[in-house]
């Protein structure tokens, strides 16, 4: 009798049962795998035939992309800072591609920053402006004579100071307007939050006093809408305060001007470029200011809603969260007003879990937010994560933004990955696009599409970001379909341009 061992025996089972579970193992995988693709965002989306062709095109690129960057992770440009990459996103294909796409809305941008350095630095040749340089603290004013207002060392004439130091001037001072530099260390990975911060606020003030003197204000306005206008974009709602505009003779506007101004433009635009659908305003205070100051916006924010009843969209905070007043330290003044206004909150725009910063997000939903601007932080909190589903709160996420402003160095870490793998209401915006340099949303969109989701996401994810642009903006139901309208024509010359590109790409 052949002596047979119990390890035999055990081995010879082993290939057995591999060899028959081998084939509904590869099954489970294949099914896991599909459950988790279908549960993304953009799933539901269904491709007709031209759109699946383009999407053929579209993928080819995007694998190319992401299996160089695999096998050469050293090249790979999404885990270095987007200075470092920027002015080479141009020679990406698949950038090539989304630069032509129609984005739909742009929900999530502060107007001041929306405006490039190279046409705010055009902006600086209008007559009669004046600079005050307090050794790199510059000032603005436009005056007839020389400004009244404080100067610790002497107002002079923009344009004699540029007569006088030639070509180099205008580099130099561009850099005032602009965190973007090539060489600049402020932004690197070893400065901290908070100095990255103090520097974008010292451009974002110095922007805002050579845009409120009116006539700049309004070719500003309508610059910066040519900007959004070239990079697809079909609709925006933007986030501004309520400033004071003045003219050269020292006349001061009320507060309510500048919307009124805005919109002006806006219809002006609008005319000048039929297929615009055109602007909203969400009404903003910094969140360090005093519960007056902050309750006198409401109410002004109140007015502009009256006046402006089809221009005004809603009330927002802005400014770090990190150092400014939690909503909760706000809330007898946000909770009184929440039935008359629509709140559109920052929330979470921070690393620090737990903290004042954090919570936000749980005064956001409680106070009824329609979306959450950057939602950065709610990955860590699976309440919210189920309440933002539930209650179909869009999350507005703005990943160049989250690069410079110093929370996340590696796109591939960002809590965006999670939120589109979960299939939230996700719309993608730009926060500050003009103040590092980026295109109004392509760049923003590429980022995300090569850099954060997943290599299986195609041309579905891409065309559901630009609808849920258009499904959760502010507009009525007639106004939505105009866009819709409008949307779905470009959609569909864009398909076409990219079967045609096929050829040339
Ligand atoms: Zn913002």
């Amino acid at each position: 009798m052949a002596f047979v061992s119990t390890t035999s025996v055990l081995f010879m089972l082993f290939i057995l049962t591999s060899a028959k579970s081998i084939p509904n193992y590869i099954e489970n995988r294949i099914n896991l795998i599909e459950s988790e693709v279908d549960m993304q965002l953009g799933s539901d989306v269904i491709l007709n035939d031209d759109e699946k062709q383009a999407n053929e095109i579209l993928m080819h690129w995007k694998q190319k992309e992401i299996e160089e960057s695999f096998r050469n992770p050293q090249h790979f440009n999404f885990s270095k800072h987007y200075f470092a990459y920027k002015n080479d996103i141009p020679k990406s294909k698949v950038y090539q591609i989304i630069k032509r796409m129609p984005k739909g809305a742009v929900l999530h941008v502060h107007s001041s920053l929306m405006l490039s350095a190279d046409r705010l630095l055009n902006l600086t040749y209008e007559e009669h402006l004046y600079m005050c340089n307090d050794d790199g603290d510059l000032q603005f004013r436009f005056s007839e004579d020389t400004p009244k207002s404080p100067c610790s060392i002497d107002w002079v004439l923009l344009k004699d100071l540029r007569n006088l130091n030639g070509a180099k001037f205008d580099e130099s001072l561009k850099e005032y307007l602009t965190l973007f530099s090539e060489s600049d260390s402020v932004c690197s990975k070893t400065n901290d939050i908070n100095s990255i911060w103090r520097k974008f606020e010292k451009v974002s003030n110095l922007v805002s006093q050579l845009i409120i003197y009116r006539p700049v204000t309004e070719k500003f306005f309508y610059e910066a809408l040519i900007e959004f206008y070239e990079d697809n974009i079909q609709y925006i709602e933007i986030r501004s305060g309520l400033k004071t505009l003045y003219e050269l003779n020292g006349t001061v506007h009320d507060k309510l001007y500048m919307p009124r101004l805005y919109r002006e433009v806006a219809e002006r635009f609008k005319r000048d470029h039929p297929d615009f659908v055109g602007v909203k305003l969400i009404v903003t205070r910094h969140r360090l200011k005093t519960d007056e100051e902050i309750r006198k916006t409401i109410n002004m924010a109140r007015q502009v809603k009256q006046e402006l009843p089809s221009f005004f969209a809603g009330f927002d905070l802005v400014g770090q969260e990190d150092l400014g007043r939690p909503l909760s330290d706000i809330l007898p003044f946000l909770a009184e007003a929440k039935n008359d206004l629509q709140y559109y909150f920052h929330g979470g725009e921070t690393n620090w879990y737990g903290t004042s910063a954090d919570e936000n997000l749980f005064d956001a939903v409680l106070l009824g937010s329609k979306r959450i601007g950057h939602a950065y932080g709610l990955i860590k909190h699976p309440s919210l994560l189920m309440a933002v589903k539930q209650k179909d709160i869009a999350l507005e996420v703005n990943v160049v933004s989250n690069v410079v402003l110093g929370l996340v160095h590696d796109v591939r870490n960002h809590p965006l990955a999670t939120y589109l793998a979960l299939g939230l209401p996700v719309v993608l915006s730009s926060d500050d696009p003009g103040v590092w340099g980026a295109d109004p949303l392509s760049h923003d969109f590429y980022i995300t599409f090569v850099g954060v989701a997943s290599k299986r996401a195609d041309l579905r994810l891409l065309k559901q970001l630009a609808i849920n642009s258009i499904k959760y903006s502010t507009l009525n139901i007639q106004h939505k379909e105009i866009l819709f309208r409008v949307f779905y024509s470009k959609w569909d010359v864009f398909i076409k341009q990219v079967l045609t590109m096929s050829a040339t790409l």
